[in-house]
């Protein structure tokens, strides 16, 4: 479906969830206001806090979300704006539609489990966040979002139709899904998405609502893999808070195998999503009983401790496509005999192969008899676009014939003669599902293993790269710094070269972090980090030396250099302008002396040299004293 049909069917979704006359979940007046002005590039974080001020609650459980585990590591705030910029704009006003979603009082059935429902969209949302954040395939506070509003649509329909709008006989959720569109034409996802879109939420956001395979809009690329995290999400969170069904399972780890997670990485995440949970659930005034929260998370770990039941008999997938009713029936009814199986009979060729590609199974069984088709053919193309993961069951009333010997020679797997064993058929069947299923695991293994050495690497590199340089400029840190001097200094005493150091502090900066806030500071930080890395040379170190001071070591460069070089910084300083306020340097420079017993003395000289710039009003280069000139030079 092209995007503009599925926008019109969202809007017809609305109409109809609207004609029951039923209470639709929606969100509070401030949230949407809220969801209205991130929409807005220019919205500034004040402007966001007035809004969010009028919800009292709100206020409060955004200083909570900011001091949890979530966003650990910073020190505790108890000012809104601190708490909005640490969580984002986007995310508190997603905060906000979450928080008057739970709290909305619907016209729910007695009889479905309200509570569950929000359990399982916020084990949901914790891990599609988590999930994010690995992948980076959408910004972390959309994830949560998604996960937390992604079945929103379960609310609506239930609400509208009432509790069995939310189960179906066969138990399982594409059966669901199947049912609700037979029933009202839509399903809980299709009503997901209609609503996210109606409040407002971008485009990629609702998509993910819509599984793969479902609509093709986004069936490809990078949607495809957002859905599939979407989809191993919802299996976690199902299999979190229900009962472990054995059968999602599997389901699971190939899922979570496609994107590079093994078992070790699922378990990881389960805990990571066991500390996360109660602070969430408190802040979403989600009641969750401590008690049976650590049971479940037990359980599935326990579950997941286990192998991968990739080589047992598991629940395969056979699509039967035959020549005629009497002969589907007749390798329908062998097949029923696993009920682990699941048996797929199209009902013509050309559904058949929609099926096929729709519903991937592993095995197919194709009559060699196929009224008008060339079945060679069939096989050579099938074979090509599948590769090894179709397994290719020929049933032939002839299998001597030579069509059927080119089919092999052309990609089916076996060829079985017909009327057959029914207990042969099935057991042909299951070993192709087996056989299918064990190349994918080889080759999911050999997947892994290089995304691992691929990871390795790149974590590495950036464990360097983040050990010796400072988050927030790039510039060296500190740790570098006594590298280079370590090198430096040494060899500065051999040869009696000049040495000196500037220490550069900026003015005032205090007051630009309470007037402005303090990204405002950091931007300021990052961009003189830029403007002083401009004017150093290669042979210089420069580095942050610890909050606003950033210090610069030059070798081979006398005093007097070295404050022609501050004196060049201070003018490139102060002439800054961009996105922040405007700001003032001062520095100190010293040149060392060979009484210097280490570093330490050229560093407390430069020290004295910058207090005194301080006093002298600012914005000024001072030297301090003068170097000591060994006798006789
Ligand atoms: P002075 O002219 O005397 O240097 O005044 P000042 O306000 O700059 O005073 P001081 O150097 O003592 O204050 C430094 C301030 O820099 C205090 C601290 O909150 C702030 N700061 C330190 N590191 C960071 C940072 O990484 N980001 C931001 N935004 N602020 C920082
Ligand atoms: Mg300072
Ligand atoms: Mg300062």
């Amino acid at each position: 479906m092209e995007l503009t049909d599925l926008q019109a069917r969202n809007q017809q979704i609305l109409a109809l969830l609207r004609e029951t006359g039923r209470p639709m979940p929606s969100p509070g007046s401030v949230a949407l206001e809220l969801m209205r002005a991130v929409e807005r590039r220019d919205v500034s974080v004040f402007e966001v806090c007035n809004i969010a001020r009028t919800a009292p609650m709100l206020v409060a459980r955004t200083v909570q979300m900011a001091n949890s585990a979530l966003y650990s590591g910073l020190r505790p705030t108890a000012a809104m704006e601190d708490a909005v910029m640490r969580i984002g704009v986007v995310a508190l006003a997603r905060l906000a539609v979450g928080l008057s979603l739970v709290h909305a009082a619907g016209g729910w059935d007695a009889d479905f489990d309200l509570n569950q429902h929000w359990r399982r969209a916020l084990a949901r949302g914790l891990v599609l966040q988590h999930l994010a954040r690995r992948l980076r395939n959408l910004p972390s506070s959309e994830a949560f979002t998604l996960g937390l509003l992604g079945n929103i649509g379960q609310l609506a329909m239930v609400s509208a139709y009432g509790a069995r709008a939310a189960t179906a006989d066969e138990g399982t959720e594409d059966g669901l899904l199947r049912h609700q569109r037979r029933l009202w034409g839509f399903d809980q996802n299709q009503a997901s998405a209609a609503l996210l879109d109606g409040w407002g939420f971008p485009i990629s956001l609702w998509l993910a609502a819509l599984p793969i395979g479902q609509d093709t809009a986004h069936a490809a690329g990078r949607g495809g893999e957002l859905s599939l995290t979407v989809d191993v999400a919802r299996c976690m969170a199902a299999a979190l808070c229900g009962p472990v069904d054995p059968a999602e399972l599997p389901r699971l780890y190939m899922g979570a195998a496609r994107l590079g997670l093994d078992a070790q990485a699922m378990i990881a995440m389960l805990d990571q999503l066991r500390a996360d949970f109660p602070s969430m659930a408190r802040i979403l005034d989600i009641s969750t009983p401590d008690a049976q929260a650590e049971a479940e998370f037990q359980r599935l770990r326990a579950a997941l401790s286990t192998t991968p039941p990739i080589d047992r008999p598991g629940p395969g997938a056979a699509l039967v496509i035959a020549a005629d009713k009497a002969r589907a029936s007749e390798i329908d009814d062998a097949l029923q005999a696993d009920a682990d199986l699941r048996v797929i009979v199209a009902p013509d060729l050309w559904r058949g192969l929609e099926w096929l590609r729709d519903l991937q199974p592993d095995v197919l069984v194709l009559s060699a008899e196929l009224a008008g088709v060339d079945v060679v053919a069939l096989c050579r193309e099938l074979r090509a676009a599948r590769g090894p993961r179709l397994y290719i069951l020929l049933v032939t009333d002839d299998p001597a014939a030579e069509m059927v010997l080119q089919a092999m020679d052309a990609g089916a797997n076996d060829v079985l003669a017909m009327p057959a064993d029914a207990r042969l058929l099935l057991a042909k069947v299951r070993l192709g599902g087996r056989t299918v299923r064990l190349i994918d695991a080889l080759e999911q293994e050999r997947h892994n293993a290089f995304d691992m050495q691929r990871e390795l690497a790149r974590l590495n590199a950036n464990l360097r790269a983040a050990a010796y340089s400072d988050d927030l400029t790039g510039l060296p840190n500190r740790r570098a710094l006594d590298d280079f001097l370590q090198r430096v200094w040494a060899e500065t005493a051999r040869v009696r070269q000049a040495l000196s150091v500037v220490i550069v502090d900026l003015d005032a900066f205090k007051q630009i972090n309470d007037n402005h806030g303090h990204e405002a500071g950091d931007r300021v930080l990052v961009a003189v980090a830029q403007a002083l890395r401009a004017q150093t040379r290669a042979s210089d170190m420069l580095a942050r030396w610890g909050g606003e001071e950033i210090v610069l070591v030059c070798p081979g460069t006398d005093a007097a250099a070295a404050a022609l070089l501050a004196e060049r910084m201070r003018g490139a300083v102060e002439r800054l302008r961009g996105d922040f306020p405007q700001i003032t340097l001062s520095a100190g420079v010293a040149q060392a002396s060979p009484a210097d017993e280490g570093f330490a003395d050229v560093m407390r000289a430069a020290d004295a040299a910058l207090l005194q710039a301080k006093r002298d009003g600012r914005n000024r280069v001072v030297v301090a004293r003068a170097p000591r000139v060994p006798a006789g030079d």
